[in-house]
């Protein structure tokens, strides 16, 4: 322990006296070369009042405090190790990379924790942050001279920051010098990426600013996919433009893929329908995007599925364009091929199906003047489709493509939710399709698919069957394990941090809650405002305890339908025991 703090001491310069009645053998060397002067002896009382800095780490108590009050009654700054009650000054733990220092400390509460983020800190900064903090110090010199105004200095300094740097993966790049030049003349040269695609910034005072891309922009939106509900099929490209977003406008069948630990800063704008709400109208959508983009901020429009298919995002695209805002598409991954998938039904399938077609089934209901080429598709029998927004049409649906000569028996589907814990299925001849809907409930979002691919329905079922299919689970972040076992049960896992994020708010109210559980007494304090919020039925939840503590807890402040599991339960108990209470969203076969 005294080597150590003897190290440390010696790199950063101090002149060290070692009192020890042994040494070590590095202690030993250090002596040799003169390096530290070692006194082999007692501790003598009152004797720390001649240093500028002691350090106790005997072990015996009572000499550590002896030192200890020596040093406080000499106004000397005094640290014992593992002793918090007797120091004046911790040390933190630290990691090292050329000029740049980050230093860890608990204030003596928890070394072990302080240890271990140190480890952790060492692992994740790779050795490329010495040389960027080094070019960082040439950037400042040069900013320095220009005499900037602070506000102007900020920015190009947030400039060289923001693309240099991945806040995720924590990794630094060395900037060029040409691109240190380009940051430090901000404002004065057009950003080169968005000539690239054809855009000219306008320069009508619009609030400029760099994103995390490196872009300078006047305000920019991404119009992401969110893919079809399970979160996970949200693309890389998409998450990270969340995470990196000033303002998301999401649909309501976009919500379960917000990420819950977006940070509370964000500005969360919902345009969908909800329960007892109009939903926003396009035309307000597109004139909310231009607005935000207009101040300056980095937008993500997150659209259900693939913002292009069937989701108006082409309206919202123009909209853009004619008010000269840059934009991009993160295309996602649309519903129409997703849902099939997660109900056994490949999109496509050698020797069934040679054409796929994506409908929306809204049109049908025109009676004159439709697009949809009924002769067509009810006359190929080789061929796949899928239809979107097709409850209410379905009958008309049906009607019209066996009017048009497809065959009453050709295999059918209607799937509502799918990919999430509420997904439902019914698989029916086409001229009995309409019935069977009307018998299983099946509420929109839903979609058909009609085709002899559905046949496969049955035998490649996969997603259904898992044992915990049909589960919401709420549990709070990070889910570790638990949560992985679970997931890979088959649960739609709700991953809440605490301090409960407003996005998290969101993504709870998105669709029913079935499970919680709660790790420990702070994970029900945690979440215990939402139990009465959107999508959480606490008359129905039930909630799984780790371990007593977590009992109570929840019993204290009202919780119910409490079932105790026991704290050192391993993932694959934890999965049974919830797998084996038998309430899903399921149909009955
Ligand atoms: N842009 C979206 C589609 C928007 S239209 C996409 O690419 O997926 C909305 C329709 O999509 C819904 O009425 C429904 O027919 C379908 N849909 C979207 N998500 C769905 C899901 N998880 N399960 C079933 N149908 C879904």
């Amino acid at each position: 322990m005294a080597l150590r703090k003897v190290e440390g001491l010696l790199a950063e310069g101090a002149v060290v006296t070692v009192v020890a009645r042994e040494a070590v053998g590095p202690i030993l060397d250090l002596e040799k070369t003169q390096a530290v002067a070692l006194e082999r002896r007692e501790y003598q009382v009152g004797e720390a009042a001649a240093f500028a800095l002691v350090f106790a780490a005997t072990d015996d108590r009572d000499v550590n405090r002896r030192v200890s009050e020596d040093a406080s009654a000499a106004g000397v700054w005094v640290n014992v190790a593992d002793d918090p009650a007797l120091c004046s000054f911790h040390l933190p733990a630290r990691v090292r990379r050329g000029a740049l220092q980050l230093s860890v400390a608990s204030a003596g509460e928890a070394p072990f924790v302080v240890r271990r983020l140190r480890a952790f800190l060492e692992r994740r900064f790779g050795p490329e942050w010495a040389a960027w903090t080094e070019a960082a110090g040439r950037f400042r010199t040069a900013l320095r001279s220009l005499k900037l105004p602070q506000e102007e200095a900020e920015r190009r300094y947030d400039a060289f920051f923001d693309s240099t740097v991945d806040q995720k993966s924590i990794r630094a790049r060395v900037p060029t010098a040409e691109e240190m030049d380009l940051w430090l003349k901000a404002g004065e040269r057009r950003e080169p990426e968005i000539e690239a695609s054809g855009f000219r910034p306008k320069a009508s005072g619009l609030e400029s600013r760099t994103t995390d891309h490196g872009l300078r922009t006047a305000g920019f939106v991404s119009l992401v996919g969110a893919g079809p509900g399970d979160a996970g099929l949200l693309t890389v490209k998409g998450q990270k433009r969340l995470h990196s977003a000033d303002a998301i406008v999401y649909d309501r069948l976009a919500a379960t893929a917000l990420p819950c630990d977006l940070p509370a800063g964000v500005d969360l704008h919902s345009v969908g329908k909800e329960a007892g709400h109009h939903p926003v109208q396009q035309e307000e959508i597109s004139t909310l995007l231009v607005r935000l983009a207009r101040e300056g901020k980095r937008v993500a429009r997150l659209k259900g599925g693939d913002p292009y298919v069937f989701g108006r995002g082409g309206e919202e695209a123009e909209a853009l364009a004619a008010a000269g805002i840059p934009f991009e598409v993160v295309p996602g991954v649309t519903a129409g091929i997703a849902v099939p998938a997660y109900a056994g039904i490949p999109a496509t399938h050698r020797r069934e199906a040679v054409r796929l077609t994506l409908l929306t089934a809204h049109e049908s209901k025109k009676e004159e003047g439709t697009q949809i080429r009924w002769d067509l598709l009810g006359a190929d029998p080789h061929a796949t489709l899928v239809g979107y927004m097709g409850v209410t049409s379905l009958p008309v649906v049906v009607e019209r493509l066996i009017a048009a000569g497809m065959s009453p028996d050709t295999p059918a589907a209607v799937i509502e939710r799918g990919t999430t814990s509420g997904q439902k299925t019914v698989t029916a001849p086409l001229s009995k399709l309409a019935a069977e809907v009307t018998r299983a409930g099946i509420d929109p979002p839903a979609l058909f698919v009609i085709g002899p691919v559905v046949r496969h329905a049955a035998a490649l079922e996969w997603f259904a069957k898992r044992p915990l299919s049909g589960r919401r689970v709420v549990i709070v972040a990070p889910a570790g394990d638990l949560g992985a076992g679970l997931e890979s049960a088959g649960a739609e896992l709700v991953e809440v941090p605490l301090p409960v994020t407003p996005a998290a708010k969101v993504v709870l109210g998105a669709l029913p809650v079935t499970d919680c559980v709660l790790r420990g007494p702070g994970d029900a304090d945690g979440l215990d405002d939402e139990r009465d919020g959107p999508g959480w039925d606490s008359a129905k939840v039930v909630v799984w305890c780790l371990g007593r503590p977590a009992v109570e807890r929840a019993r204290a402040r009202g919780w119910r339908n409490i079932h105790e599991v026991k704290a050192e339960a391993t993932t694959v108990d934890m999965v049974a025991r919830v797998s084996d209470f038998g309430c899903t969203n399921r149909l009955p076969p």
